[in-house]
């Protein structure tokens, strides 16, 4: 284990002295640009007996320990089957529960096992309702000597005052695309710059749409948005019910290509479908193009809602294959 490539400048000026870290930092950033393993190192190193400049030697007790999961001088906190990245429409609505906020408050209270750092990692922060946030406070604003909270957070407006000001608060930016790109390339990931796009820049996260099932949804999807007016288009709907936010994904950004193709000639999120979709955009009326993609990006507030997703994703498909899209 150790940080990704883009994060070493940050891991070096974290690391410049251990005394020195604050006792509660708040690593917030895009999701799936790696704050959680960024995080993770951070503990790791601090409970390291033999730290190096570039982590946790790997090798100590204490190093094991965090391996196995088992270090008795650390908690992670998170909703249960949250991870960074984890797939569209599957996170949102997880809680971090008053009983594990308080479980973690009881364990700092007892002196630290093998009498040095404690720290405990909690991600994302968002996930705190207010009364496990309250739970939290007293601990969070005083916690024991050497004892160190990493907050993570890819939405830092969702967090409770109470809680961002009790935290030294730590930007992380997401990296230069060069460095992504090189990256997924590492990882044997095909087309890159397509999902590195479409992730808006966040390297995990397009690793996340590197797997083959969703690359095959995502290829189904664009089909029929190339043929909408031959496609059963409920049937399509019927098809992503249970995905219906990463449906909506694909068709907001499929529009806003279009747009652009007709203003700049460019596509931004599909460069595999460049050919056909300024095609595709010479044919369009640009006001009602338009019209469709506000009203496409404004019904994404319903995403959250207990609607029929199928018919919303429906009525969708008819107002673009309204357009008049033929191949
Ligand atoms: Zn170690």
């Amino acid at each position: 284990m150790s940080v990704y490539p883009w994060q070493g400048e940050l891991w070096q000026r974290l690391t410049a002295e251990r005394e020195r870290l604050p006792h509660a930092l708040l690593l917030h950033g895009p999701a799936g640009i790696g704050k959680r393993a960024l995080a993770l190192e951070l503990a790791r190193w601090l409970l390291c007996q033999t730290p190096t400049p570039a982590g946790g030697c790997g090798e100590c007790p204490s190093c094991q320990w965090f391996a196995q999961g088992g270090h008795p001088d650390f908690r992670l906190i998170e909703p249960a089957a949250e991870a960074e990245g984890a797939e569209e429409g599957k996170k949102g609505g997880k809680r971090i529960s008053v009983d594990q906020v308080r479980e973690v408050v009881e364990f700092l209270t007892l002196s630290a096992h093998q009498g040095g750092w404690r720290v405990v990692v909690l991600q994302p922060a968002e996930a705190l309702g207010v009364a496990a946030a309250n739970a939290l406070l007293k601990t969070l604003e005083e916690p024991p000597p050497r004892t160190v909270f990493l907050l993570v957070s890819h939405q830092p407006r969702r967090l409770l005052p109470t809680i961002l000001s009790r935290c030294r608060k730590l930007p992380v930016a997401s990296p230069e695309p060069a460095a992504a790109l090189a990256w997924l390339r590492a990882q044997a990931v095909d087309a890159p710059e397509v999902l590195l796009a479409e992730a808006g820049g966040a390297p995990l996260l397009a690793l996340d749409y590197a797997e083959p099932e969703r690359l095959a949804r995502r290829q189904r999807f664009i089909e029929g948005l190339l043929d909408a007016e031959r496609e059963d288009l409920s049937a399509l709907a019927g098809e992503y019910q249970q995905r219906v936010a990463e449906a909506w994904g694909w068709l907001v950004r499929w529009l806003c290509d279009l747009s652009l193709c007709q203003t700049t000639g460019q596509v931004r999120y599909f460069a595999d479908h460049a050919q056909a979709l300024r095609k595709l955009a010479q044919r369009i009326d640009a006001g009602r193009l338009w019209a469709v993609y506000r009203q496409v990006m404004d019904d994404g507030r319903w995403l959250q809602h207990p609607l029929n997703g199928q018919l919303l994703l429906e009525s969708w498909l008819i107002r673009y294959a309204e357009l008049g899209a033929r191949r």
